[in-house]
């Protein structure tokens, strides 16, 4: 079985990737319900059994709502860092009101790459107002997955973890000007532009056009607001500055991740 990237949810209502290796398979962030969860699994054919692991990137609703019912239902790990508990476990109550447990729960730290069967996880500190928030690249059977959302900007160290990666998944939030006249309130929309919200489309073009090494199989959009952009001002922006790029010349390989439905496999 190759190595294949299955996105289930992408966007402000809820984050949920499938990541698999012929050894098994993990879950990064789980911010639809387990019941969803399970049933995308299921549409897209993998097998929820399979899962070893949950790897979650930061303590945002949209990125952790399911996690605790999944975990206990699957009886599997959460890895996160302490400060993404700490913080999760402060905003999130039990049914009897108490502060919410992770009874199976792994630290990493960003920084320090760990294992879970046979894939090699690399968590790296990424710009966003949450307590510790991660990007990843997974790396099993020889080949490199990257996935950033959430990031205000992309800084050095982020583009660095970045290269040679045979896959990308990577935040196109919004449209500025779409973001600047739309309807959210002046200090929503400060946040999101801000040093640590959203990557815009056009600060991705950006990095597309100086710095990315154009080496991934596949390039996923992520993470696009459903108010202040369009998918295919998202793709048309994308394409144009990837448009140089020998290996990404075919548009097939450009897709966007939705929210309401998963996305079918990319494999490598
Ligand atoms: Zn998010
Ligand atoms: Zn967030």
């Amino acid at each position: 079985m190759a190595v294949r990237m299955t996105v289930l949810a992408s966007g402000s209502r809820g984050n949920c990737t499938v990541f698999s290796s012929s050894g098994g398979s993990i879950l990064v962030d789980a911010g639809i319900s387990c019941r969803e969860t399970i049933k995308r699994m299921q549409a897209v054919h993998e097998d929820p059994l399979q899962l070893k692991a949950i790897v979650i990137s930061h303590e945002h609703g949209d990125h952790v709502a399911g996690v605790q019912v999944l975990s206990s239902k699957l009886k599997i790990p959460v890895y996160m860092t302490e400060a993404t508990y700490d913080s999760w476990r402060k905003s999130t109550r039990d049914a009897e009101g108490k502060p919410a447990k992770l009874e199976r729960r792994e630290h990493f730290h960003a920084g320090r790459s760990f294992s879970i069967g046979d894939i090699t996880i690399n968590p790296f500190t990424i710009p966003h107002d949450a307590a510790d928030p991660c990007g990843f690249t997974f790396q099993a059977e020889g080949v490199k997955i990257g996935m950033v959302t959430d990031l205000g900007y992309m800084p050095y160290s982020v583009k660095d973890h970045l290269r040679r990666c045979d896959g990308l998944m990577i935040e196109s939030n919004h449209d500025l000007e779409m973001l600047r006249n739309g309807p959210y309130p002046w200090m929503v929309k400060q946040r999101v532009m801000s040093r640590v919200g959203h990557l815009s489309n056009s600060a991705l073009a950006d990095f597309f056009e100086s710095d990315y090494d154009g080496s991934a199989a596949f390039v996923v959009l992520a993470h696009l607001s459903e108010e202040n952009n369009y998918p295919e001002l998202a793709r048309r922006t994308a394409y144009k500055a990837l448009g140089a790029k020998p290996n990404l010349f075919q548009a097939s390989t450009l897709s966007i991740a939705r929210q309401d439905k998963p996305l079918q496999p990319l494999c490598l």
